[in-house]
């Protein structure tokens, strides 16, 4: 190998450290070489790492054969939108050897991206604003919004992450949401928050409107909520037009509610919201019962038993980072 290609190899391991966040095709773009180099240099170096560290470090639970890396891959090619825990469960090994075996194996998580680049700089201010102006104080984060559920729980997919050496290497129907407008489902509405504690949540067929929202959601389910907590709360919405009508700023103005301002909300900013991996969670909890509900009240009983079951600590690591990645948001950096 000659000194050259030995620096390019150096040069494209350097940047994806730097750079966790960079697909290989924008490593190639970046650093003006084509995409199967830098593929073909990463693959092979998390395969190199992965034996030199059996060889050195056998002892350490690193000595793992080929054939059990080949195991924990397979899934994730079969099906890209597998979690880690689905996985782990299924292969009957731990979490943490599955997420470990995928990074080395060259896999990654990608989000399903859903902003545009005017929407992005649109964030990146109302984010700045937001950490400057509320965020630094003490709080508790309460964050609302909508999700719908198909009737049909096998119907259920793990839209929002995928795996993939690159996310160009699965087919579109994957890589997007799909719509698919005539399956029944039901609306969820529910609110989280920092402390890991969750409202009554809203159950009903069709879509929720901005009279619905402030009677069932805001005045009904979110001031018991609110009060269970001692100190002071943030209120975010999704930023819904129906969640800031002259009726709802009304409402949050009469009743003391600390509510974030739309020009600190940042739109389709899905990763300051772990509310959507809450959604997620559940969902996936739903698909394991693959049952099609019959009635509304049916499809609530499901949802509150499911619910239940979620640990406190799951909903408080999901807003663990926030107020980290709101300040990284509004910086410009990736979250
Ligand atoms: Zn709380």
């Amino acid at each position: 190998m000659s000194s050259n290609e030995k620096e390019r190899r150096e040069l494209i391991l350097r940047t994806h450290f730097e750079n966790p966040e960079l697909s290989h095709r924008d490593i190639g773009k970046m650093l003006g070489i084509v995409q199967s180099t830098v593929s073909r240099v990463l693959k092979r170096y998390f395969k190199n790492l992965t034996i030199d560290r059996k060889v050195k470090n056998g002892k350490n639970g690193c000595s793992v054969s080929e054939k059990d890396h080949k195991r924990v891959v397979k899934p994730f090619r079969r099906d890209p939108t597998s979690s880690v825990r689905d996985v782990a469960n299924k292969l009957n090994l731990s979490s943490s050897f599955v997420q470990r075996t995928k990074q080395r194996e060259g896999l990654r998580t990608y989000k399903v991206p859903n902003r545009d680049e005017r929407q992005n700089m649109v964030g990146k201010t109302r984010a700045r604003k937001l950490y400057t102006e509320m965020l630094t104080k003490p709080h508790c984060l309460v964050m609302d919004n909508e999700t719908y559920v198909k009737a049909d729980f096998r119907q259920l997919p793990g839209l929002l992450f995928f795996s993939a050496e690159d996310k160009f290497s699965v087919p579109e129907e994957i890589r997007k949401q799909k719509l698919s407008k005539f399956a029944k489902k039901y609306m969820v509405w529910q609110a989280i928050c920092s402390c890991g504690k969750r409202s009554v949540p809203f159950v009903m067929t069709g879509t929720v409107n901005g009279q619905v929202y402030l009677k069932e959601c805001l005045q009904k389910r979110l001031p018991p909520l609110l009060k269970q907590h001692e100190g002071p709360t943030i209120f975010w919405p999704d930023l819904a037009s129906c969640h800031y009508s002259k009726d709802v700023l009304e409402w949050y103005e009469a009743n003391g509610v600390t509510f974030l301002p739309k020009e600190m909300n940042s739109p389709n900013a899905l990763e300051l919201r772990p509310i959507e991996k809450y959604w997620a969670i559940m969902k996936q909890a739903l698909r394991k019962n693959p049952k099609v509900v019959k009635s509304e009240a049916d499809f609530k009983r499901k949802w509150i038993s499911v619910k239940k079951k979620l640990q406190l600590d799951v909903v408080q690591n999901l807003m663990d980072g926030v107020k980290r990645k709101v300040r990284a948001y509004g910086r410009g950096l990736e979250v």
